[in-house]
């Protein structure tokens, strides 16, 4: 014989029902069949009962709804020749129910009593339509056989009473028996009770141990016993064997799939259990058993949580040594029916933290208050308090025991994600290692977990982008290419989560669709200011992320600090942050140290050129640097390579604009600022401390020309044409070029225009090629060169990707 429920996600729905039918039809041993109510009417009846006692008239609407829910699954499931039957019986079930809720609109108040008996109509009725549905079933009612007693106001199964029940009532068993579950009554006062939310699947594993079923099986929506809730971590993924200790643990800790007390019966009579999907029976689900799990063992078997947590600390110096204050601590916890599910004591006593519901706080700290009030008035022990709003996270696995370093890769990988833990509890069956954490790190917490206990195979980085322009934009096209690659090869999955322009922005947890992203942030972007992004991005609170930082904007620089701060990693193709005051620099390079995420931002020097990963090598390797003489302004490069008899230094800066080399104002680079900033950036990461000022400037174009606005300077620049002509031809005479050089030696930082000849390795410099020659302790009688393309968006991305994808090894 077998035990087989179907909660309310399985009977809910006419599809369900049907599918119900079938499973249930074609069994060939006797089957007992135990239901929900439809899904959400509990829930339903719950609200109706409270509208009706605070003499809201809205509870007829309510209810009406809630009729018509069940007279249309009774037109759709029922075969016509039994309608009428059906209906009959259901109808006395609704004028009962109905005129209780008149009572209590009436009366305008309500019992306990009075809203146990209102909620079981659910499964009273649900088990009528569900019995009728299926072929050959006989109707039995709960009520009359499950048995409860009460303690500090829970309903508590009598099982004395209720196993002599069941086997008498089922003495001779059906093909096919249908009862409802949940629905019980007081063994002495007969009125109506129930096992508490979700106690259908009590119900199921009672009757099942009672009469020594072959297997209890639970259908759900779900295709098994998940690694995770399916609905926080989607790619959470079905857990082929558990045994009864791992799936209590898990339930226990919030795996709704099974009511909590489920396991108990079943696990005393060594009845395994089944998950199975009723909407996808062909699924193999889930089996728990006593047996060891056996292949492949994992660590871990799964992860779940409590988001409803509070904790409780008792704390003090007069606990330490003293015996009997957890005795007295769970006492009155217990006298007061509290539960406990969490309890932490450091090995010193000083303090003991307990874990309790959030509906259960207010009550545990006034208890213990009371029990604790004269060492609390002798200062022996501190006023007690509770936490609120914390949640709790359990990893569940047999394989735990004697594995060395779960702990260690737990809360590693939590603390590389900026989730502080509370409170932790380990027990010596090492079969649990719970934690507990603030709520808004919750989701955060479950993905990290999952993402390194389930998903070693892959890891995933998660990217914001800041800055859609010539760099953001390839960026992403390069992404976009690389993605189904780097999965392949690398087991790296990118996930691009947010994307901002400089107007609007969009973010997507599970990833933004890079083939149309800039017609979806059209469309369905927000606005954005830098505070909104940052707002955004605290707000999802993603592990595993990095900021992309591809636009010139100080308000977005501005924002590293607290992204480094929340532990999200920062690559910046923005200059600014790196090139402002040394104390900044060293900040955020400090910040990012101490949160274990980067701060990278390789391409701010010589684009895609891998100068500053290059020079800390040398120097993590132990060389030192002592000069560096670079070209490193492609756009002042391709000007000077440009500048011809046909091409005047004014469409020469022009061309450098319109062919992407150029700063979006090019006077940033004309001026030598940019220059001065890559030069003080090398010059810190050379290990000196250097600020823009410290740099000594030589500038081919007066600074007047500076003053204005853009407009005025493209206007005015043409003024230089002919002077810069004359000074070509002469330099072009003596067989030698300009060259816009940034020099540091022994941390003297100077830049200007230098006059090279056809020997010099800066003389052949092509396009808006870059170069560095680089002299250390090591390299010095011939530098160290460095050369190529330095500028243009295609290398600068490469550049920004490359430094993403080195965020991703660091785990
Ligand atoms: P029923 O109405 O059939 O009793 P429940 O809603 O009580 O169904 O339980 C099934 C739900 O439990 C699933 O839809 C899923 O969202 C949730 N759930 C939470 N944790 C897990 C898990 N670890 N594995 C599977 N489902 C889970
Ligand atoms: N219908 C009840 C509830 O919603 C019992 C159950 O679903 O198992 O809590
Ligand atoms: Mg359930």
């Amino acid at each position: 014989m077998k035990v087989l429920k179907f909660g309310g996600t399985s009977v809910g729905s006419v599809k369900g029902i049907l599918s119900v039918k079938k499973i249930v039809e074609v069994e060939n041993e006797p089957v007992i069949v135990v239901v929900s109510a439809l899904s959400g009417i509990t829930d339903q009846l719950y609200k109706i009962a409270n509208l009706a006692c605070v003499g809201d008239k809205s509870y007829l609407t309510e209810y009406d709804q809630m009729l018509t829910r069940h007279m249309e699954m009774i037109e759709e499931v029922i075969d016509a020749r039994k309608k009428e039957e059906v209906l009959s019986l259901v109808q006395t079930q609704f004028i009962d129910l109905s005129n209780i809720f008149r009572g209590v609109y009436l009366i305008k108040d309500i019992s306990t009593k009075i809203i146990d008996t209102i909620v079981s109509y659910g499964e009273s009725i649900s088990s009528i339509i569900v019995t009728y549905a299926i072929q050959g079933a006989v109707h039995f009612d709960s009520k009359t056989f499950i048995k409860t007693e009460n303690q500090f106001d829970k309903h508590i199964v009598d099982f004395e009473k209720t196993n002599t029940l069941i086997r008498d009532y089922f003495k001779t068993i059906p093909t096919i028996s249908v009862c409802g579950g949940f629905i019980s009554t007081d063994s002495t006062t007969n009125f109506i009770t129930n096992l508490g939310r979700g106690g259908s699947d009590y119900t199921a594993a009672i009757i099942a141990a009672a009469l020594h079923a072959s297997i209890l099986e639970i259908w759900s929506d779900v295709d098994g016993f998940m690694t995770a809730d399916p609905r926080i971590i989607n790619n959470a993924y079905v857990i082929e064997k558990l045994s009864f200790i791992e799936a209590m643990e898990l339930c226990n800790f919030g795996a709704k799939v099974i009511y909590p007390p489920t396991i108990f019966p079943v696990f005393h009579q060594n009845i395994p259990v089944k998950i199975k999907n009723t909407f996808n029976p062909e699924a193999e689900g889930t089996y728990i058993s006593r047996e060891k799990t056996g292949e492949a063992p994992k660590a871990i078997k799964g992860i779940s949580s409590i988001n409803d947590t509070s904790l409780i600390t008792v704390q003090g110096l007069g606990m330490v040594g003293v015996i009997g204050v957890n005795y007295r601590i769970f006492r009155m916890l217990a006298k007061n029916g509290i539960s406990v599910f969490l309890v932490s004591q450091a090995s010193s006593e000083n303090t003991t933290s307990i874990g309790v519901r959030n509906t259960d706080s207010a009550l545990a700290v006034e208890v213990l208050r009371k029990e604790f009030a004269y060492e609390i008035a002798q200062g022996e022990i501190n006023e007690i308090f509770s936490e609120d709003d914390l949640a709790t996270v359990a990893i569940v696995g047999d394989n735990m025991k004697r594995t060395p370093g779960i702990a260690g890769k737990l809360f590693g990988t939590l603390g590389r994600n900026g989730i502080n833990v509370v409170a932790c509890a380990q027990g010596a069956s090492e079969t649990n290692i719970s934690f507990v954490t603030d709520r808004k790190s919750l989701k955060k917490a479950l993905n990290v977990i999952h993402d390194s206990f389930f998903l070693s195979e892959y890891q995933v980085l998660n990217i914001y982008v800041s800055g859609i322009g010539t760099v953001g934009g390839s960026l992403l096209n390069q992404i976009k290419k690389q993605q189904v690659k780097l999965m392949a090869q690398n087991a790296l999955k990118l996930n691009v989560v947010g994307i901002a322009s400089s107007k609007k922005m969009l973010f997507s947890r599970d990833g933004i669709d890079l083939e149309n992203y800039s017609e979806d942030i059209k469309k369905n972007g927000v606005d954005a200011t830098p505070e909104l992004i940052c707002k955004e991005i605290l707000n999802l609170n993603i592990f595993n992320s990095v900021f992309v930082d591809c636009t010139a904007n100080s308000q977005i620089s501005d924002l590293y600090q607290t992204l480094l701060e929340n532990n999200i990693s920062v690559v910046a193709a923005n200059k600014i942050a790196a090139s402002s005051s040394y104390e900044n620099y060293v900040n955020l390079k400090e910040t990012a140290r101490k949160r274990g995420v980067k701060f990278l931002f390789e391409t701010n020097v010589g684009a895609g050129l891998p100068i500053i990963n290059t020079m800390n090598n040398l120097i993590n390797s132990g060389d030192h640097i002592q000069k560096m003489e670079a070209v490193l302004s492609g756009t002042l490069n391709y000007i000077f390579n440009t500048i011809s008899e046909e091409i005047p230094l004014s469409k020469a800066i022009l061309m450098a604009k319109e062919a992407g080399f150029s700063e979006p104002d090019p006077r940033i680079d004309l001026s030598g600022k940019d220059v001065i900033r890559k030069l003080v950036i090398l010059a810190r990461e050379a290990g000196y401390k250097i600020e823009q000022s410290d740099v000594v400037k030589n500038l081919f174009i007066p600074d007047k020309y500076f003053a204005g606005s853009l407009d005025d300077f493209w206007k005015t620049v043409t003024e230089l044409d002919v002077e810069f002509e004359v000074k070509r031809k002469a330099l072009s005479a003596q067989g030698k070029r300009w060259r816009f050089v940034a020099t540091m030696k022994n941390g003297d930082c100077n830049v200007g225009l230098q006059e090279v000849d056809s020997l010099h390795p800066f003389y052949d410099l092509q396009g808006s090629n870059n170069i560095i020659l680089i002299t250390t302790e090591r390299y010095n009688e011939f530098p160290m060169m460095i050369k190529g393309y330095g500028a243009g968006a295609g290398v600068t991305a490469a550049g920004v990707f490359s430094d993403i994808i080195s965020i991703a090894n660091i785990r």
